[in-house]
């Protein structure tokens, strides 16, 4: 999310006639910290950070007689992001260190703000917005030879975890017009870009209600997966992702998608149908659990059981068989006894993932948690129980890379592998594996007399012979086009 935020204000401050990025801080004459709230670590990397600003600035002149800077003033320090919104006053008082601290919906406003600070003052606009999506903004891509890009298609979230800040920092929901997404993945497509990550805080909320007329109630149609629930209001509805996704995948068939970050109550049927149907449409989801313990989920406020989770992981494999599943954990969250934790324990064992992100908590102010709850799991326990969540997660994970040996993945090269860079390419799989193999000359399917060595942006048949907890290795097979590879799959 960040790196797309990044894109955006590119794009808006080439707009305004700035051109040049530069490689370096150290001779920046504007540096851009984009931040995030979400655990306390992130934020004490942006004090770093902004240290390490501040002692450029003071250094300016020195840096411009050394030759280290070219600026023509000392640089400007501009805070984006999360942060921006939650400590807004905080960095402002910090001396001279920060001279503009603009929030996730104001970068339109990122001109002016800079030029405030010419007159001498500081530039702050952190307002949360409930239309703004950048929806108009061609973002400007900071990776022009990647083969992949994201695309945000909605912002903000309207679900009120305990735990979390992000709807306090990145507002409510919106979504973008279905028209201008698809507009901008047209633009992609044609830069050559392969596969397209869509992406949104709450992404399987989607809901494009703009061409609605304004008197259509609010939607009692809108459904949840079954068991989930949700605090916040449904709205009117409108286009859902499955439609969007139904959309991108049909007008762009030779482009891969992906989408991150989900929900768990937003899986209706009608999405699970959608990724089993479009072979464009990547067969992975994440699904973020948090907690395998029930007591816990409610004291989240997650809208789920772990039974009701169970369910619905039953449902998604039943209906994409050999998809792959990624999840969220956290550990010691408040009143978390040693029988929840074992519940999530069981619960990494019962699914088996592809992929886990964890971490201990860490109470974020205004969030629900901190003013209803004590954070009472002292943090040798939190520590003790994120070690053993990791421990579960790569005894368990080591199956799903197995389950790969012997079949034949459809892999999206992306470059040399780093450790074999003259021998070795490496891409992924549709189910988010990285897989590896030898970088010899094989056929081209589109020309049958034809051997060349794949490149970067090639879809490789990759027969899978080998794997770790975190790679595949295979013997490349053919380049092929994505809709071929799957017509040659289903007969
Ligand atoms: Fe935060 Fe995700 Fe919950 Fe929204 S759904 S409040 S982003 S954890």
């Amino acid at each position: 999310m960040n790196i797309n935020d990044m894109e955006i204000v590119l794009s808006i401050m080439k707009n305004s006639g700035y051109s040049e990025v530069v490689d370096v801080p150290e001779s920046a004459e504007i540096i851009f910290i984009n931040t995030c709230a979400i655990r306390d670590n992130a934020e004490q990397k942006v004090w770093q950070r902004l240290n390490y600003f501040w002692f450029l600035k003071r250094h300016w002149k020195s840096n411009v007689a050394t030759g280290r800077s070219q600026s023509l003033h000392a640089p400007k320090v501009v805070v984006l992001g999360c942060m921006a919104e939650r400590l807004k006053d905080k960095i402002l008082d910090a001396d001279k260190m920060v001279d503009v601290v603009c929030g996730p919906d104001a970068y339109r406003d990122l001109p002016r703000l800079l030029e405030e600070v010419d007159y001498g003052q500081k530039g702050i606009n952190t307002l949360l917005s409930l239309e703004e999506t950048y929806a108009d903004i061609n973002p400007v891509r900071i990776s022009k030879n990647s083969v992949s890009a994201f695309v945000s298609v909605m912002r903000g979230c309207n679900n009120m975890c305990s735990f979390c800040i992000v709807p306090f920092t990145r507002g409510r929901e919106r979504s973008r017009p279905v028209e201008s997404i698809v507009k901008e993945v047209a633009e992609l497509w044609k830069e050559g870009v392969k596969e397209v990550t869509l992406l949104g805080q709450n992404v399987n909320s989607y809901n494009d209600a703009s061409g609605l007329e304004k008197d259509v109630e609010p939607g009692s149609n809108w459904r949840f997966s079954e068991g989930f629930s949700s605090i916040a209001k449904v709205k009117k509805m409108g286009l859902r992702f499955a439609d969007l996704l139904d959309r991108l995948s049909l007008e762009f068939p030779e482009m891969r998608f992906r989408y991150t970050s989900p929900h768990p109550k937003d899986f209706p049927d009608e999405l699970l149908f959608v990724m089993r149907d479009r072979h464009n449409i990547c067969k992975c989801i994440h699904l973020p659990a948090q907690t395998g313990s029930s007591t816990i989920l409610e004291r989240m406020r997650r809208g789920y059981t772990r039974e009701a989770y169970l369910d619905l992981v039953h449902k998604i494999r039943s209906i994409i068989p050999d998809v792959g599943i990624s999840s969220d954990f956290i550990s010691g969250f408040c009143g978390e006894t040693e029988e929840d934790h074992a519940d999530t324990l069981s619960l990494l064992k019962a699914v088996g993932f592809d992929m886990a992100y964890m971490f201990a908590y860490s109470m974020r102010e205004k969030t629900h948690a901190h003013r209803n709850y004590v954070d009472d799991v002292p943090e040798e326990i939190k520590q003790r129980r994120l070690t053993e969540l990791i421990e579960t997660f790569r005894e368990s994970t080591g199956q799903c890379y197995d389950s790969q040996i012997g079949t034949i993945q459809l892999v999206l090269v992306e470059g040399p592998n780093k450790r074999a860079p003259d021998t070795q390419l490496m891409g992924k799989s549709d189910r988010g594996h990285r897989v590896l193999f030898a970088n010899l000359p094989i056929p081209d399917r589109d020309d049958v007399n034809t051997q060349r060595n794949p490149v970067v942006g090639d879809y490789v048949e990759v027969h899978i012979s080998r794997s770790t907890r975190a790679s595949l290795f295979g013997e490349a097979l053919a380049i092929t086009k994505l809709s071929s590879f799957y017509n040659i799959m289903d007969e």
